[in-house]
This record gives C-alpha cells, sequence and structure tokens, in this order.
C-alpha cells in the first residue's frame, strides 16, 4: 500500500498525518511533523470519513428551473453548470458593470487556489468585488501587526519556542479545545515551572490549566493591556533601552496609559489589582516570556487597537525579536496564513502587496502578463459586500468557495436574505452546506487528500497538502473549475489548472514582497519538513524567527500606536441585559459543513450548548440541559443550557459551529472595526428566556 503524508484538513496548526488509501476505508494516522509531533484531535483521527462520506457532493447542481430558485436542485454535467454560471455572469455584468460580479474566498483555500481566485476576480472579471472569510478571523490581528511591526505572520516564531518561555499570556485564546495537539508546548513549558496566564472570560480548558486565570468582562481587553502597560512605567519594568534602541512613538503611549491606573482598570474590567500586579511583573522580570492573542481579544468593533494594545505592552517590555518571546497571533484556519498573502482580500495582491500601490500593480501585471491600468482598484470588505448583494451598486453574482456565510457571517439571518437576494449563487463546496443550499449552481468540489498545493501554517511555515487519491469522476479541484471558468470567459490563456505551475507563478508574483516565497520549491517543502517565508531565493534558509535585528519598516524600528478603550459597539441595557460571547468546542470545526457530519464528532458533542453561571441560571429559572432561546435586536436562536460556574454570571457564551435556529451568528452583531473590517463577532446584548423542548 502507498503511504501519502500530507496535513490535516482542519486547523492552522496542519499537523502531520499519513493516508494509506484501503478497503472501505483510507487509514489515517499522525506523523512525527515538527508541529504535532504524533499528535492529533478528535477532528483530525476522524478526517478520512470526510473523503467516502454519503453526504458528499458528487455531481454538479442546478436548480430545476433556473428562474426559480425555490425549485429544487437537480444533478447537471459540468457544461451545462458552466452555461448557467457564464450566462449568468455575462448578463450581470453587461446590466450592472464589472463590480457587480464577485467572489467570496476562504481561509482553508491552499495558497494555489487563493492566489487563482485573486487573479481570477481581477483578471478574469475584472472585477474588485472580492474578499474572503478570514475577514472575519485575522484581520484585526493582522492589521495591528502590520501597523505596529511592518509584517503580519502569525507566530514570528516556531510553536516550538512557545516552550522555552517561562512566561506566557494567553489574552482570548483556548487551544487546549482549538487546537489540542499544541498543547504539548505550554505543557512541556509548565513541566519545567512556567507560568501561564489566561485571559478569557470563561473557565475553559486551557484557563483551568493555567497558573492564573483573569476573567475580564467581554470588550475590556484593551483597558487591560493598558492598565498591564500603566503599572510598568510606575513600576518601572519597561525596557527603556530596547524602545531607545528599536522602537518610535512610545511617548504617546506612555501618556496614554497614564490614565489606566489599576483601580479604574480593575473597575473597568473585572480583574484584581493583584493579578494586574502579578501578570506584568511575571511577564517583565521571569524571562522569556510571550503574549499570545487569538480570536476572543480580536472579534470586537476595537479589535485592531487591541492587539495593538498588546503588542504596545510586548514592545515596551523589549519582548519582540528576543529568543522564546514576543508577541503572536493565533491563526485559526487551515490554511488562514496563506489565505491572506496572496491577493483573495479585497486590498491586497500576492505576497502581502496592497492594492492601491503602483509598485506593486506594476510587478504583479508584469507577472500576470496584463496592463497595470486593467487591474481594478480594492474593493469591499466582507460584510460589507454581504450586507449589499443584489442592491443597486452591490455584488449580483457571486461565487462562493470554502465558505459558508450563512452560519459563519455576523447578523446572519440579513445575510441569508441578502444572499437570496442575489440574481446568481454559486457554491463549490464537498457538502451540501447551509450556504450552497440557496445556491443557482453548486459544484462538487475535491477534498484534502484528493489535491496537491500548499499551504501556510500559523507559524508562517509554507508546507505541502499531497495527494493521496484521486477524485471520485464527476468532482473538480477549485482550479479545475476557476481555469474552465476563465476559459470560457475568453481569458483562458491566464490561467493554469496545474498546482505546480501555479504555485511557481505565486512566488514570482510574491518576490519581494513582504510574504516572499520566491526561493520556496515543492522539492525544498518535502525535503525540509517545511520552508518559513520570506524566503526570497533558492539558497536562502528561511526566516524561522523574525525582528532579531530589525523590523520591516521604513526605518527600521517598530512603532508604538496609542490607543483608547472604547465600550462594544453594543451594551447589555434593560431590554437586553446579558454579553454574548462566541467560540469553538473542540469536536466541531468553523461552521461544522464537515465535522457535523462525522459521526464519532456528533456523537461526542451532538448539539451546541449555552453556558450560563449557575446564579445567572436561578434567577432565570433554567436548569441543566433545559432549552434556552437567546435574543438579540437581531434574531433568535435556541439552544441546550449547560451551567457553568467558571463563566461570568454577566456572560453567556455559544459556539458558532452550527446552523438553522441553533446560529449563534442570528445574534451577534456587524459593526465594524473602524481599521480591520473585523465585525464585533465577541460581545453582543442579548436577552434569555427559557424555551421549549425541541
Ligand atoms: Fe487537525 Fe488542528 Fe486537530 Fe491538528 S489540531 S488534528 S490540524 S484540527
Amino acid at each position: 500500500m502507498t503511504v501519502t503524508e500530507t496535513h490535516c484538513p482542519y486547523c492552522a496548526l496542519q499537523c502531520g498525518i499519513a493516508l494509506t488509501p484501503e478497503i472501505p476505508r483510507v487509514r489515517l494516522e499522525p506523523t512525527e511533523f515538527p508541529v504535532n509531533r504524533g499528535g492529533l484531535c478528535a477532528k483530525g483521527w476522524t478526517a478520512a470519513e470526510l473523503l467516502d462520506h454519503k453526504d458528499r457532493l458528487l455531481t454538479p447542481l442546478v436548480r430545476k428551473d433556473p428562474a426559480d430558485r425555490g425549485s429544487p436542485l437537480r444533478e447537471a454535467s459540468w457544461d451545462e453548470a458552466y452555461e448557467r454560471i457564464v450566462a449568468g455572469i455575462e448578463r450581470c455584468q453587461r446590466e450592472y458593470g464589472p463590480d457587480s460580479v464577485g467572489a467570496f474566498g476562504g481561509g482553508g483555500l491552499t495558497n494555489e487556489k487563493a492566489y487563482t481566485l485573486g487573479k481570477f476576480v481581477r483578471v478574469a472579471l475584472r472585477s474588485a468585488s472580492i474578499d474572503y472569510n478570514g475577514r472575519f478571523c485575522m484581520s484585526s490581528a493582522a492589521t495591528a501587526a502590520n501597523r505596529a511591526l511592518g509584517v503580519d505572520r502569525g507566530l514570528p516564531f516556531p510553536l516550538e519556542d512557545v516552550a522555552q518561555a517561562r512566561t506566557v499570556l494567553l489574552v482570548g485564546a483556548n487551544p487546549a479545545d482549538a487546537m489540542p495537539p499544541s498543547m504539548q508546548y505550554l505543557d512541556a513549558g509548565r513541566a519545567e515551572g512556567a507560568r501561564h496566564i489566561v485571559v478569557d472570560p470563561r473557565r475553559t480548558p486551557t484557563a483551568a490549566g493555567a497558573y492564573r486565570h483573569l476573567q475580564p468582562l467581554p470588550g475590556t481587553d484593551l483597558a487591560l493591556a493598558n492598565g498591564l502597560l500603566h503599572i510598568a512605567v510606575r513600576e518601572g519594568l519597561v525596557d527603556e533601552d530596547y524602545i531607545r534602541d528599536r522602537t518610535t512613538g512610545f511617548e504617546g503611549v506612555r501618556a496614554a496609559v497614564a490614565a489606566y491606573w489599576p483601580e479604574r482598570v480593575e473597575r473597568m474590567t473585572g480583574v484584581s489589582e493583584a493579578d494586574l500586579r502579578e501578570t506584568v511583573r511575571l511577564l517583565a522580570t521571569e524571562r522569556p516570556s510571550m503574549i499570545l492573542t487569538a480570536r476572543g481579544a480580536e472579534q470586537h468593533s476595537n479589535g485592531t487597537d487591541t492587539a495593538q494594545a498588546y503588542l504596545n505592552l510586548a514592545l515596551a517590555l523589549g519582548l519582540v525579536g528576543r529568543p522564546y518571546s514576543g508577541y503572536g497571533t493565533i491563526t485559526g484556519q487551515g490554511n488562514g496564513q496563506g489565505g491572506r498573502e496572496h491577493g483573495q482580500k479585497a486590498d491586497q495582491l500576492p505576497g502581502y502587496r496592497r492594492l492601491d500601490d503602483p509598485a506593486a500593480r506594476a510587478h504583479v501585471a508584469g507577472v500576470w502578463g496584463v496592463d497595470p491600468d486593467e487591474l481594478p482598484q480594492p474593493g469591499k470588505s466582507a460584510y460589507e459586500m454581504l450586507d449589499r448583494l443584489g442592491t443597486d451598486g452591490g455584488v449580483r453574482a457571486l461565487l462562493v468557495l470554502a465558505s459558508n456565510m450563512a452560519v459563519s457571517a455576523p447578523h446572519a439571518g440579513h445575510v441569508i436574505e441578502r444572499l437570496r437576494a442575489l440574481d446568481l449563487l454559486v457554491v463549490s463546496d464537498i457538502f451540501l452546506s447551509e450556504t450552497a443550499a440557496l445556491a443557482d449552481v453548486v459544484l462538487p468540489t475535491a477534498q484534502f487528500a484528493e489535491e496537491e498545493g500548499t499551504m501556510t501554517n500559523l507559524e508562517g511555515r509554507v508546507i505541502r497538502r499531497r495527494m493521496a487519491l484521486p477524485p471520485p469522476p464527476d468532482v473538480r479541484t477549485d482550479l479545475q473549475f476557476l481555469s474552465g471558468l476563465a476559459d470560457r470567459l475568453g481569458r483562458g490563456r491566464f490561467f493554469s489548472d496545474d498546482p505546480r505551475t501555479v504555485f511557481d507563478e505565486l512566488r514570482r508574483a510574491s518576490a519581494g514582497g513582504i510574504a516572499d516565497y520566491a526561493g520556496i520549491t515543492y522539492e525544498r517543502i518535502e525535503a525540509e519538513q517545511g520552508v518559513f517565508w520570506p524566503c526570497p531565493a533558492e539558497d536562502h534558509p528561511g526566516t524561522p524567527r523574525l525582528f532579531a535585528d530589525t523590523f520591516p519598516t521604513a526605518d527600521g524600528r517598530a512603532r508604538f500606536v496609542r490607543v483608547e478603550h472604547r465600550d462594544p459597539h453594543e451594551m447589555p441595557d434593560r431590554d437586553y441585559p446579558y454579553v454574548l460571547t462566541t467560540g469553538r468546542n473542540m469536536q466541531q470545526y468553523q461552521s461544522g459543513n464537515q465535522t457535523r457530519r462525522v459521526s464519532a464528532l456528533t456523537v461526542s458533542l451532538p448539539e451546541p450548548r449555552v453556558e450560563l453561571h449557575p446564579d445567572l441560571a436561578r434567577r432565570l429559572g433554567i436548569a441543566d440541559s433545559d432549552m434556552v432561546e437567546l435574543s438579540s435586536r437581531r434574531g433568535r436562536a435556541v439552544f441546550r443550557a449547560r451551567l457553568n460556574p467558571g463563566i461570568r454570571p454577566d456572560t453567556v457564551f455559544a459556539p458558532f459551529h452550527w446552523g438553522g435556529d441553533q446560529a449563534v451568528n442570528l445574534l451577534t452583531d456587524p459593526a465594524l472595526d473602524r481599521h480591520s473590517k473585523m465585525p464585533a463577532f465577541k460581545a453582543c446584548a442579548v436577552a434569555i428566556t427559557k424555551g421549549t423542548p425541541r
């Protein structure tokens, strides 16, 4: 039997797995790849179930009556599917202009597919309308890191460095549930006496194992960071030499944090002054130390400034660029890192270049063989695009790859309405997701074990996804779909469906950019167990650790940015008196389109549970396992209750992996961060009532 070494299809850890095609099912085992070192979580162990799942899409589907979205989907040939797509695109562009046709991508696409999708929209459609679900995931941390450090690479050091840190501050991060094999690094540090402090309104498994758990009110993480820096300044813990030699802008920040005295921050956040003082003293004195943020801190209407506040703290303590120290953000989606580097963002070209930069346009247009003036200008961000689907000036025809926004977008009820208003919705997926169920045309796409390509994990390590078996006969890769569609639009000469050819073009397009892949080849990735970008030449070793000597900014210095606490966009009031925050369960991944179909995972967790404190439950007459209805200004959702003494009594938590009336995003607030356009997923106001049994 041929054994193929590749990677788990799910999260950004990209654990190594070995696949052996066997009858009746592909055998899946972990490998000793450097990130997981033989470990896998329940999702990874069961990933092979996806390959021959009974729900698998095996042929294209189209509406029986093309003019009636309510008519049933029926099987169709690829030719018929293409005819419907091309007719819809041409009609929309004729009637409403080029930008009326757009695409929505995903952080699960391989680098080759993300790159091709961005190029397809700009070159084949000549449209500005593209963004992706990473806007809902990493955009705030990415914006802050670009602003402060001149580059956005989630972890600017290998994961193994975490094990060497004596102090780790984890803010809004729950790796014990989100990516369990990564806990081996935290556990190894703890076994050597390291102290970990977790900031989370809920006592997660990560918090339960930590040295200290701080439980702020959701939406106050920025005030907490400024409070920590205030104490550091007052106690002489900041690294004045580092600030002088390697940064700019500290005086403005020093002045700003003067107003965040500990008693005030304790009132704002609910975290005691003693815990604040202990935390910053450990970070400053028990070194090496590092600060890691994740979505709990970042998915807010002030998410960029919140990530910036922790960057300010890390810089002031002189952590960034020192061994086993620094600031990092923990990427979520499988290719969340590579997915945001190669041009599927509304404002971006490959190599992490800006679409509004004339030099970047000229370089990429040269690689693509088009005139720079032909390239559109930046388009709308993800929610701004979804909010206007089917309206005057909005997108009328949408291609969706690797995304299920009917479940994962904020204010999901509104997004579903907008999807229904489209003239043409085309969804490529492996299963009939909630979004695909609304589509005019559904395309069956190849899975992780059926395609070649590259992914970039949370460390910036570029790795190979390898084919272990061919896709079913009528299933195509997204590269085949896009190049075939480009062909039918008369632009086929610009596109290839061969991953290696696309990667070689991506290398040239990224050359000289921030995310420089020029020196990375498929052969090197295989030989070296992944290559860290930037890697500008084939004889360059790659860059596992950034910032040791300089920052990729104009003056080589990191930048402090003054940031101030603002209340969340929506605060509790008489009608909606509680704060809702959202997050992950260990058994599920993203919108659950894949993991909700895996039997072992659904047996272990068949439905979402809303977590609330026993004191709050008692006041509301709710017992454990009762049905509970949550309502916000935007909608209602129904969950079974789980009483959790480890959550703040003013806060409830619900996971985001389910659709229908269990979709927590029916409730969430689409208020956008002004810098990153990240919605405020992690704090909105809700009412709670005891519901009726399902
Ligand atoms: Fe897959 Fe992530 Fe689990 Fe690893 S931690 S097995 S990559 S889901």
